[in-house]
């Protein structure tokens, strides 16, 4: 029996998880995968009403679970920035899920390509480190010496700069940094998740060629993992990479990439296989705990008319059931979402007709007409 928490949060996070958790149901009525869900009210209407975010209560409860399934967060009430930095990235932070990952499948005919090859990418991002640590400042000269400190579940790092200038301009700056161990973890992480995938190279992407030092050094861990578990590594420029996942995307696999080019690069990812409603993502500890989620956020556009589309929630809902040692049933709800796009039984940003819970009624029974 898995105990997962279950957080719907904002806009259509709460209409989608609703039909991905009906869709565990049905998984768990035809498989030996069992689930109990403990929902958690998470999101804008409770920080509207007790100015809570995550609290420590919450973070403790988590603890107790086998995974997270999170819907989306979002409210126009409230300034951008205050719910995602509190809520999403904070968990993220405190369940040091450093792994990002993002499939991008070729679910036609929704690829905006003009040759119709299927590909199969699996990015994986490293979530912790690189340009998005908010490891940066200011400094001029008045104030020559800037301060950043960061702190992570594995190290605290304290960093003064001593700065000046020739012509007393004024200067912003932000730093990227890897560490050894971050990166080690990273790599091992890419390397075995290609093993498991029969994939023959791990493809990791960077600028090296510009940002010589840290991803010079990325690229020297990459080197020794890829020697100690006999598997190749390939690597592309970001910039090139993204030719490439236009042109000739049936030829990578298993992709590894840091921090700011991934958050790009998987945006699209998302576009090359039909859009934000067909994106799902895990956040990965694989020791800990990991959460699993659409990659569309809370739409308020379209909450509570019924016109968001499952299928991200669904296909996180199937990267939940892999992770958990399920793959089987993971395939399972795979081929319900293909058969609902082959059936046209879509909602309207597929070009459908139907509304987010008959697609969802619609992969369920799938589900459950599936022969053990
Ligand atoms: P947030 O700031 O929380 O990310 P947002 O509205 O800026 O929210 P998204 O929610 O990711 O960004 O979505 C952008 C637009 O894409 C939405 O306004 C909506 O029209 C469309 N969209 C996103 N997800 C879906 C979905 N699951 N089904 C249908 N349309 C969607």
């Amino acid at each position: 029996m898995k105990h997962l928490a279950i957080i719907p949060g904002d806009g259509i996070g709460k209409e989608v998880i609703s039909v991905g958790t009906d869709v565990l149901e049905a998984a768990a009525q035809i498989s030996s995968f069992d689930f109990d869900g403990e929902i958690f009210d998470i999101g804008s209407d409770r920080y509207l009403e007790t100015g809570e975010l995550l609290t420590d209560e919450d973070v403790s409860e988590l603890r107790k679970k086998d995974a997270v399934y999170f819907g989306a967060i979002g409210d126009p009430r409230i300034k951008p920035g205050v719910l995602e930095q509190g809520i999403l990235l904070r968990m993220r932070a405190v369940f040091d899920q450093y792994i990002n990952l993002r499939p991008v499948t070729s679910w036609f005919p929704l690829v905006p390509l003009k040759r119709e090859v299927p590909f199969d990418i699996h990015f994986l991002r490293e979530n912790t480190e690189d340009f998005y640590m908010g490891a940066g400042g200011t400094f001029g000269a008045s104030s020559p010496e800037a301060k950043v400190k960061i702190e992570r579940e594995m190290y605290k790092l304290d960093i003064k700069l001593d700065a000046r200038s020739s012509n007393g301009d004024d200067f912003a700056f932000e730093i990227g940094l890897l560490s050894r161990k971050g990166v080690e973890r990273f790599a091992d992480y890419a390397f075995r998740y290609a093993e498991a995938r029969g994939d023959k190279k791990v493809t990791l992407v960077d600028k090296a060629n510009v940002c010589t030092h840290i991803y010079g050094f990325q690229r020297s861990v990459f080197e020794a993992k890829s020697k100690e578990y006999g598997i190749d590594l390939e690597y592309m420029f970001v910039d090139a990479m993204a030719m490439a996942m236009i042109v000739r995307p049936e030829t990578f696999g298993t992709v590894a990439v840091p921090n700011l080019f991934g958050d790009i690069l998987t945006d699209l990812g998302a576009q090359l296989q039909g859009g934000l409603g067909m994106g799902g993502s895990g956040n990965i500890n694989p020791g800990g705990l990991s959460m699993f989620e659409p990659i569309h956020g809370s739409a308020p556009d379209i909450a509570g008319q019924g016109k968001a589309n499952p299928i991200a929630a669904v296909l996180a809902a199937q990267m939940l059931l892999n992770e958990m040692g399920y793959p089987d049933e993971g395939d399972i709800l795979r081929n319900a979402v293909r058969h609902c796009l082959d059936a046209h039984m879509t909602t309207p940003d597929l070009g459908g007709k139907l509304r987010t819970e008959e697609v969802g009624k619609e992969i369920c029974s799938f589900i459950l007409n599936t022969k053990r």
